[in-house]
């Protein structure tokens, strides 16, 4: 591993002020991303700001009913959090899908959405990554991508986003909160994540040295159904081939007041089924009109030679939680 400075941070303007100007500089969480990255040579940073002791590993109610968890709160106590748990069990199930008990005991919130993607070829030096070493291809688009996008890819990029979270906190309407050295600023969890274009090496809309200091859950889908599905090789330790988050609002007649619908695996970032919640409203989310809107969604689909399986099981996996979903009983 190349030699690198360290500073601990006590305070968020101390992280900030130590990040500042050092393009190689990265914060260090729970470090079960980045520091496998550096084993790797993926990552080669000359200094690590440690966030660990910064006094944001707390989750607290707003006074607006809504739920704001600190960056450094670790993925295991998000997700037994007992508000997670009643008011937005969506969260708690992504959480609990992801990792080990191990890593999720050290993982954090803020980490969890900037893990990089898990696109063997990004993690290996020997090979074409226009993620890892801008301008240098794909490997996986000729090669093995039966794990990539099926929406919204490139030219450049075809992976997929590998966080869990990111896909709840997408459908659920939450926020993201950021601090760096131009002041603090909230960015939709739906926008948080970039689509590669022709810059895969962005991941997010971060700008240096920006820190993410919380992520924050509104009132409005507080309590309502919500549910996190994934489909994955194997019943622990991998990522998601499709997974779904949702949250469903029915009106008292029975019809959809507000789907927030969102997949994981199928994209550069957690993919917000804008065009089938569209399709839903006002509907009543019988199998027939369910069936169709999420048509209309994933026919913007554009399979590679060794992934079309993704657009069907994405299709059953959503239209299975949300018939869940809509059975499941009324927030009082
Ligand atoms: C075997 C294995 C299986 C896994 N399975 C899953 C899975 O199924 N689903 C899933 O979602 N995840 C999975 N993970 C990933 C794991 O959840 C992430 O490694 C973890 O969430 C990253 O959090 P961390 O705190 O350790 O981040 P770190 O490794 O410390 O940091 C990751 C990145 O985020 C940056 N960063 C961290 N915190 C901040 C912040 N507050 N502001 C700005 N930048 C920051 C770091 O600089 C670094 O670039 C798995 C990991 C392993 C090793
Ligand atoms: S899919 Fe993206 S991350 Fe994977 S090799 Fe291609 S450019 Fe790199």
């Amino acid at each position: 591993m190349k030699p690198f400075a360290y500073v601990r941070a006590r305070t968020v303007e101390e992280a900030t002020a130590a990040h500042a100007g050092r393009p190689g500089a990265r914060y260090l969480a729970g470090g079960t991303n980045l520091v496998d990255l550096m084993k790797l040579g993926v990552e080669t940073p000359d200094t690590l700001v440690d966030i660990t002791r910064l006094p944001l590993d707390t989750v607290e109610e707003l006074p607006d009913g809504g739920l704001r968890a600190g960056a450094t709160v670790r993925n295991s106590d998000l997700a037994a959090h007992p508000l997670v748990r009643a008011r937005y069990p969506a969260v708690s199930r992504a959480l609990l899908s992801g990792a080990s008990a191990q890593l999720r005991n050290t993982a954090t919130t803020g980490g969890n959405l900037l893990q990089r993607t898990r696109c063997p070829y990004f993690q290996d030096l020997t090979k074409p990554c226009g993620k890892r070493a801008p301008g240098s291809g794909c490997g996986a688009r000729d090669g093995v991508h039966r794990d990539h996008a099926v929406l919204g890819h490139s030219a450049r990029c075809i992976a997929t986003h590998p966080s869990d979270l990111a896909v709840a906190l997408a459908a659920l309407d939450a926020d993201v909160e950021l601090a760096g050295p131009d002041g603090e600023r909230s960015v939709p969890a739906a926008e948080f994540h970039r689509l590669p274009g022709d810059r895969p090496e962005r991941d997010t809309v971060v700008a240096p040295g920006e820190l993410v200091t919380a992520v924050t859950l509104p009132a409005a889908t507080a309590g309502l159904p919500s549910a996190y599905r994934k489909a994955r090789d194997r019943a622990s330790y991998a990522f998601a081939l499709v997974s779904v988050a949702a949250v469903l609002d029915l009106a008292a007649d029975g019809t959809v007041r507000r789907l927030g619908l969102a997949f994981g695996g199928l994209a550069h970032r957690p993919w917000r089924a804008r065009r089938a919640e569209e399709a839903l409203r006002g509907a009543p989310p019988t199998a027939a009109h369910v069936s169709r809107a999420l048509a209309a969604e994933l026919d913007a689909a554009e399979p590679l030679r060794d992934n079309a399986y993704k657009v069907p099981l994405a299709h059953r996996l959503a239209a299975d939680v949300i018939a869940g979903l809509a059975g499941a009983p009324r927030p009082s």
